[in-house]
């Protein structure tokens, strides 16, 4: 099962890769993760991203695209993987695209998780102080300013990612306002669908 999770910020992407994660034993990539690792190691790849990502920018396709290639021929990742985060511009899905090619792999669903933006502030304050709460460290980009910042840079750059999933008749939008359960719910009614259909 090779699945994308696309949508905003605060949208639960981690949540339901989490979930998925452990229901089909598959792992979950996310290019955050992997940059935010690269960050606190001082590699030159997390040097080079630190400040972009604080400004809620974009760090470089050249380097998500070489941090994916990589850890998608890791053994764990044979039987499938759920991709988190990535891709977010279009070249990077081009990209993605051009890579499972080349390996002979397919997608077999990519699902898209639709927040308000108001509701996505919210979930982004809350994420602060429950971590605070619990004597965890704050996101350096969990902040007014970063957040806001990343929610353009979404819609300016990763939202056409959809239209080109969209096009291609892959795109799954799927209501993210819900319960985590309902979300659920209905990410696993896609997902049955479409292995159904790869099988039959
Ligand atoms: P969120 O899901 O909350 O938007 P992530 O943890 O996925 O945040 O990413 C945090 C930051 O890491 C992004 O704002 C961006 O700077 C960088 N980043 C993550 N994935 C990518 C990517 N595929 N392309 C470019 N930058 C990325």
């Amino acid at each position: 099962m090779r699945l994308v999770l696309l949508g905003p910020p605060g949208a639960g992407k981690g949540t339901q890769s989490s979930r998925l994660m452990k229901a089909f034993g598959i792992p979950q990539l996310s290019t955050g993760d992997m940059l935010r690792a690269a960050v606190k190691d001082g590699s030159p790849i997390g040097r080079e991203a630190q400040a972009v990502m604080n400004a809620g920018k974009l760090v470089s396709d050249e380097i998500v695209i070489k941090l994916i290639d990589d850890r998608i021929e890791r053994d764990d990742a044979a039987n499938g993987f759920i991709l988190d985060g990535f891709p977010r511009t279009v070249a990077q899905a081009e990209a993605l695209s051009h890579l499972l090619e080349q390996k002979s792999m397919r997608l077999d669903a990519v699902i898209e998780l639709k927040v308000e933006q108001g509701r996505l502030v919210e979930r982004m304050r809350q994420r602060v102080t429950e971590a605070k709460a619990r004597g965890e460290t704050v996101r350096d980009d969990d902040n007014a300013e970063a957040f806001e910042k990343r929610l353009a840079t979404y819609h300016e750059q990763t939202a056409p990612v959809s239209e080109y999933y969209d096009r291609r008749g892959q795109l799954h939008a799927v209501d993210g306002m819900g319960s985590i359960e309902q979300v659920s719910k209905s990410i696993d009614e896609h997902v049955k669908h479409n292995q159904a259909a790869s099988s039959g």
